[in-house]
C-alpha cells in the first residue's frame, strides 16, 4: 500500500458504503479525509464514532452534491481551511429505478443531478485547487451500467455514462498539470445502494458473475487506493473495473 501521509482527500458520499470503506483505507493509510454526506446524520455520527483514533485526519461535512451553491461553499470552507487538496472521490451516487416511459421526471432528475452534475461541480472547483499545485487524483466511481445499460435504470445508466465521457475528457484537459482524472467501475457492491434486492434476484445476479460473489466495499477500496497512489502517475482516462469478471 502507499503511504498517503499529508495528502489530504475529498470523498463524497464518504460515510456510508463504498465511500466509508474509501475514507477508511485513506485514513489507514495516514491521509486526511475531507467526507462529505447527503443528510444521513446518524451514519455520520456512527462513522465519526468508529474513526476515533482517526479524528484529527477526519472532517465531515453534510453537502448535498447536486446543489451547485453548497458545494461552491463547501470547497471555499476547505479551501480557508486546507489551502488545497490532493484527491477527490467522486463518489455519491442514488438509484431511482423504474422504466423509461414510466420514469417520472423528477426521478430522471435526481438521478443525473446527484450522479452526474455532482461529479461535474465537485471535480470542477477540484481542479481549480488542485491546478495551483500542478497535481492531483480524480477518480469517478462509474458503473458497468453505463456501457452494459440494464431494464428499470436508464436514469442511472445514462449518469454513469455520462461520468465516462466527462472524465475522458477533463482527462486531456488536466494532464498537462499532472492531474491524472480516471474511473473505477465496481460491479455489484454489498451495500445499502442494492439491499432492496430480493434474496431471490441476489442469487440470479450472483450466477451472472464469474467470480460467484458480490464484491465488498474494500475490494473497490483497494483499487481506488492504487489509482489515487503516486504509482498510478501514467494512468489517466482509464476505466478499472472491479466487478468479479462480470
Ligand atoms: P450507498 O447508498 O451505500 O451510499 C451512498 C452515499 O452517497 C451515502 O454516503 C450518501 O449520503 C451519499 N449521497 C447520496 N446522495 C448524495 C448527495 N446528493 N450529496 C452528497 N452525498 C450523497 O451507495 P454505495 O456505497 O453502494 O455507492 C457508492 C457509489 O458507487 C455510487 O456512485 C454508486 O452508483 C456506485 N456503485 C455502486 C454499486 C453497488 O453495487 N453498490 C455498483 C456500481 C457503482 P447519506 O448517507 O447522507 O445518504
Amino acid at each position: 500500500m502507499s503511504d498517503f501521509s499529508n495528502q489530504k482527500v475529498v470523498i463524497s458520499g464518504a460515510t456510508r458504503g463504498i465511500g466509508k470503506a474509501i475514507a477508511t483505507a485513506f485514513l489507514e493509510q495516514g491521509a486526511t479525509v475531507i467526507g462529505l454526506y447527503a443528510g444521513n446524520r446518524q451514519a455520520a455520527d456512527n462513522f465519526k464514532e468508529e474513526c476515533l483514533k482517526y479524528q484529527d485526519r477526519i472532517h465531515l461535512y453534510q453537502c448535498d452534491v447536486s446543489d451547485y451553491t453548497s458545494v461552491e461553499n463547501i470547497y471555499a470552507r476547505i479551501e480557508e481551511q486546507f489551502d488545497t487538496i490532493d484527491i477527490l472521490i467522486n463518489n455519491a451516487g442514488i438509484r431511482r429505478d423504474g422504466v423509461l416511459a414510466m420514469m417520472p421526471l423528477k426521478d430522471w432528475q435526481q438521478v443525473i443531478d446527484t450522479n452526474l452534475t455532482g461529479s461535474y461541480t465537485m471535480s470542477k472547483f477540484a481542479v481549480q485547487l488542485m491546478m495551483k499545485q500542478k497535481y492531483g487524483r480524480i477518480i469517478f466511481i462509474t458503473s458497468p451500467m453505463a456501457h452494459m445499460g440494464f431494464a428499470g435504470q436508464a436514469n442511472y445508466a445514462a449518469s454513469k455514462a455520462g461520468q465516462i465521457g466527462m472524465m475522458k475528457s477533463l482527462s486531456k484537459e488536466t494532464a498537462k498539470r499532472k492531474i491524472t482524472v480516471n474511473c473505477v467501475s465496481p460491479g455489484f457492491i454489498a451495500t445499502e445502494l442494492i439491499g432492496d434486492l430480493s434474496e431471490d434476484l441476489q442469487k440470479e445476479y450472483k450466477k451472472l458473475v464469474p467470480l460467484k460473489r458480490f464484491g465488498s466495499p474494500d475490494d473497490v477500496s483497494h483499487a481506488v487506493l492504487f489509482l489515487a497512489s503516486k504509482k498510478a502517475g501514467y494512468i489517466t482516462g482509464s476505466v478499472l473495473e472491479v466487478t468479479g469478471g462480470l
